[in-house]
């Protein structure tokens, strides 16, 4: 089976895991002896992502020709992520793993690349350039304590925020697939045209609701800096964030939190916005020095439980939405 064209080389940065290193290989040689188990016989491709919304896209794209499931449990942060041995067992049956990318699921990415299984590896975020940081955004400039990110440079992640980005999320899933499965070429490139349709449909809709916030209130607080592609397309501006960087897996310093009490004092700014799988602590604590709003229950990487408002990753943007409106407006 050959390798996909879009299987680009890994971006994510690399995190000291050479104490892991012997476990992961082990567990991969056993994933392999315990190949053919559970889900694999019903003769479909077997497609595992690493978060729910990437599978629902891989989904849409490979429609009843591939079995798609998920490593990374619902309302749980992939920044911080730590894959278990039975997460790689499962990546090593898989006929296509696919990743976000852009350092978002960092620790899986570097066991993935270590463990070096059979299955083909893409990233979904491939190709696509990343934001910088606009003048009056929260800098990540190595000024928080621990940061082992900030001098390298880090990548936004969160390109899957824009509907408009997601549309190449789609499409390298769309060549990946053909890739491993040339025979279901008609079908996904049907599939992908019909889905890229309703992700152009969601865009209008975003943009209207945003819309519909006076101009002066489209400002936002982000406990990371999640937000930013969806601002760059919605004319949004991130005026602070509780964690001042696009990894919640850092931690602000008193001086970053007592800036962002001036800076919510300063802007008239109504809300914070906290994904449901962080902690809001630090976010209320702000909050109640300041009298804002927290909105805690953001859908910014994880989906819902079906039938709980935001099961697939359309009715995630749209919750977004809809919280951001309600709280702006
Ligand atoms: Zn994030």
């Amino acid at each position: 089976m050959s390798r996909p064209r879009t299987g680009r080389a890994f971006v994510a940065p690399t995190v000291g895991l050479a104490l892991m290193l012997p476990l992961v290989l082990a567990v991969a040689a056993a994933g392999v002896i315990a190949c053919g188990g559970e889900a694999a016989d019903d003769g479909r491709l077997q497609v595992v992502a690493s978060t729910a919304f990437l599978a629902d896209m891989a989904r849409n794209v490979a429609g009843e020709r591939a079995a798609v499931t998920s490593l990374i449990p619902s309302g749980t942060d992939p920044h911080v992520f730590q894959p278990t041995p039975s997460h790689l067992r499962e990546t090593a049956r898989a006929d296509l793993v696919v990743l976000n990318g852009a350092g978002l699921e960092s620790q899986l990415a570097d066991m993935l690349r270590e463990a070096r299984g059979d299955a083909p590896v893409i990233e979904a975020a491939a190709g696509l350039e990343p934001r910088t940081p606009r003048p009056g955004e929260p800098a990540h400039e190595g000024e928080s304590g621990g940061d082992d990110h900030a001098e390298d440079g880090e990548v936004d992640p969160h390109f899957w925020l824009d509907p408009t980005l997601a549309v190449s999320y789609v499409t390298t899933m769309r060549d990946a697939l053909i890739e491993i499965d040339p025979a279901g070429a008609d079908e996904y490139r049907r599939n992908a045209e019909a889905y890229v349709g309703e992700l152009h449909e969601l865009d209008r809709w975003i943009a209207a609701q945003i819309a519909t916030i006076a101009p002066d209130d489209r400002q936002l607080v982000m406990n990371h800096v999640s937000h930013g592609y969806y601002a760059d397309r919605y004319g949004l501006r991130i005026v602070g964030a509780v964690i001042p960087g696009v990894s919640s897996g850092e931690t602000p310093s008193a001086r970053d939190l007592a800036e962002l009490v001036a800076t919510v004092r300063a802007t008239g700014v109504k809300a914070i916005f906290v994904d449901i799988g962080e902690d809001p602590g630090l976010g209320r604590q702000i909050a109640g020095e300041t009298g804002i709003e927290v909105v805690d229950d953001l859908r910014v990487h994880s989906l819902s439980e079906p039938g709980g408002g935001a099961a697939t990753y359309i009715e995630m943007l749209r919750h977004d939405t809809q919280r951001i409106v309600e709280a702006l407006r």
